[in-house]
């Protein structure tokens, strides 16, 4: 057996390391931190895309409805001319740049530093669609927009609140914890909005209608306060903003919170009392409380729930779980349109001043870009005429994707750089054969904000490169200063030297160990990250969602993440193993429901929003009354709502449908 090389996992944001094996390309996990041993299958099958037919060979370019193959050379210097000539004529904000939460940090890095050497802070990344409600909210709390605690806090804790995420089907490695927590007697609960594959691990299951998530958690702060169950010496110390919060709270007694969620008043009560008389405990979150209009909110009523408990550093934890292998890379590297590297705020002079000395000129804009979301209006009205995608499938992913295909359609540039002709590519002018996660080294940084070396396994396919490699080809052909790296390394080293936590430690280092937690493994053990070292408590009320049910579209729509799947189905789709695990995904819907409705299982249905309609089976089963749950990595975005919430993220979980049978299929 040849020597097995250390890689982090493609998929999920738990941060799985793989062992690979360069002459079969077998995957087995590694034994160390985070995994310890195990893998879902994603994980274990990581490697089979990267081995597909599909794979793009070399540079291609637009010629009529053709693509024709040319060089890197040519590429390159095309593409540097088209977006030099956009800047020329409409400035560099007609100029947008989508970073990617699957390439490693050096990667990001270089795509953000690209853009705002161009001039622009028109670079976001998908961690739009997810978690960016959860980063809002704990800056506004906490004051740093990451989970504050490690993997390994989770089995100590008395209590974990899972709240509208289910782990056994997006991060199942978690789950490894969470039992371990179980095993110990800490009780588990679990909050969503039908009953999910995490909840048959859970001591409560409070299964509530979809968009009602504040009234519970307000619901269960009133408890806590009336019967004086929270850290009374916490909030003093800690904390500002309890009583706007016990004021807040006051009209959401266990009876409202019943006719509004549906679960007993009773089950409420035990709940907020088994959860503050744990005395420890963690708040996991997922999608199910961003993808909201009221996701902020939704966020913030959960933190809250936890600060009342004084459950942070030794005694709690804060985990919004993050979807993909580098989100949280992407958005400390500077990804994000309203943020510097390590989430610092534009208008922070001092640091943007030094990051432009190390970058080689005097300053950086400071105008926030337009986020992801915000992107296809921007194309539509003429504002943006060039875009830059790394590795990301907006013609799927994003919400109400018609509409975002009617933009890519409109760009004078559509450049896309990545492993397949995806749904995104086939607008593109140029496109752009990247290599995949094991043809290259770099850094990733997962969920728990530990920063993991991926090691290269073998040489990239075909013609493709790097992506950092073709980043700094780029740079260099856009006459930017800083883009002469002799390695990827070099890369690592320059944004080592933008967080304090990291300035003394080496790339060896961090190749040679389990990782490197940015900055710190807990944060806020002693003091929170705003300017008085005080946690904010921020009171909110519940927010509607943007669409209701009515008479003609009396369903309420929902999307979900698959075991097998991951997002727009690019990769777990050229992955035989995958694809023969999940067979055909469906809608699932309510036996009641379906009855009406003359719909047996696995019948063809047509189901329909304001958007658009797609066609699918049916799977009769465990869906609450009134509820379609829709896989997203297929088509489900076609029907989606693209109402946004403060943090930019289109409300996925909450659109008005109704469903027909099929005949004759
Ligand atoms: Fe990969 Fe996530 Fe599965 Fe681990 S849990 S193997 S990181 S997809």
């Amino acid at each position: 057996m040849s020597e097995l090389k250390t890689v982090v996992c493609p998929y999920c944001g738990f941060g799985c390391r793989l062992l690979v094996d360069p002459r079969s390309m077998r995957v087995s996990p590694h034994k160390g931190a985070p995994n310890y041993g195990k893998l879902c299958p994603k994980g274990l099958h990581a490697t089979e895309f990267v081995l597909s037919g599909d794979r793009l060979k070399r540079p291609l370019k637009r010629d009529g409805n053709r693509m024709k193959a040319i060089s890197w050379g040519q590429a390159i210097e095309e593409v540097a001319q088209k977006l030099l000539e956009i800047r020329e004529l409409y400035g560099p904000d007609a100029v947008a740049f989508l970073a990617s939460s699957k390439v490693s940090n050096e990667e990001n890095y270089l795509l953000q530093k690209i853009a705002r050497l161009f001039g622009t802070n028109n670079i976001d990344n998908c961690a739009r669609l997810c978690h960016e409600a959860s980063v809002h909210a704990l800056k506004m709390t906490v004051g740093a927009g990451a989970q504050t605690n490690p993997y390994e806090d989770i089995p100590n804790f008395n209590a974990v609140l899972i709240w509208g995420y289910n782990p056994a089907e997006t991060h199942p490695v978690v789950m490894d914890y969470i039992l371990r927590a179980k095993r110990r007697g800490a009780k588990i609960i679990v909050v969503d909005i039908r009953e999910t594959r995490t909840m048959a691990f859970a001591d409560y299951k409070l299964v509530i209608r979809p968009g009602t998530d504040i009234a519970l958690a307000n619901a269960m702060m009133h408890v806590i306060i009336k019967e004086e169950l929270y850290d009374e010496e916490f909030i003093a110390s800690r904390t500002v903003g309890f009583s706007e919060l016990r004021m807040a709270t006051k009209k959401y007694t266990p009876k409202y919170a019943e006719r509004v969620t549906g679960v007993p008043a009773g089950t409420i009560e035990e709940v907020a009392r088994t959860f503050a008389l744990a005395g420890s405990g963690a708040v996991m979150w997922g999608m199910g409380l961003t993808q909201h209009v009221g996701g902020v909110e939704n966020v913030l009523a959960v933190i809250d729930l936890a600060l009342l408990l004084g459950y942070i550093g030794e005694r709690g934890g804060l985990y919004p779980m993050r979807g993909q292998n580098n989100v949280q890379g992407a958005a400390y590297m500077g990804a994000l349109s309203e943020f510097l590297p390590g989430y610092i705020p534009l208008t922070d002079e001092r640091f943007r001043k030094r990051v432009a000395s190390l970058w080689g000129v005097d300053d950086l804009p400071t105008e926030r870009g337009l986020y992801l979301t915000e992107l296809w209006d921007a194309i539509e009205d003429g504002t943006v005429k060039g875009l830059y995608v790394v590795g990301e499938n907006p013609a799927v992913s994003e919400a109400d994707f018609t509409r975002v295909r009617g933009a890519l359609r409109k760009l004078d540039l559509l450049v896309v750089q990545d492993l397949f002709m995806t749904r995104t590519a086939r607008y593109a002018h140029y496109i752009l054969p990247a290599s995949a996660f094991c043809e290259k080294e770099g850094s990733y940084m997962n969920s728990e904000r530990r920063i993991q070396w991926s090691h290269r396994v073998c040489e990239p396919v075909h013609d493709s490169k790097p992506d950092w490699e073709i980043l700094m080809m780029l740079g260099k052909a856009l006459g930017l200063p800083g883009f002469d790296y002799r390695s990827v390394e070099e890369v690592t080293a320059e944004y080592f030297r933008l967080f304090p936590s990291l300035e003394e430690r080496s790339v060896e280092e961090l190749k040679n160990s389990d990782g490197i937690f940015l900055p710190r493994k807990r944060l806020h053990t002693w003091e929170f990250s705003t300017p008085d070292g005080k946690a904010r408590l921020v009171a909110v009320e519940q927010v509607a969602p943007w669409e209701k049910p009515d008479a003609e579209y009396p369903f309420i729509l929902t999307t979900v993440r698959l075991i097998s799947h991951y997002n727009t189905g690019e990769m777990t789709l050229r992955s035989p193993s995958l694809v023969r695990l999940m067979g055909e995904p469906r809608v699932l819907m309510n036996e009641g429901d379906a009855e009406k409705l003359g719909i047996a299982d696995g019948d063809w249905v047509e189901i329909e929003t304001r958007r658009g309609r797609i066609r699918m089976r049916a799977k009769v089963g465990k869906a609450p009354k009134g509820l379609l749950v829709l896989p997203f990595h297929f088509k489900a975005n076609k029907l989606t709502s693209d109402a946004l919430n403060k943090a930019g993220t289109p409300e996925f979980k909450f659109s008005a449908a109704r469903l027909r049978k099929l005949r004759n299929e």
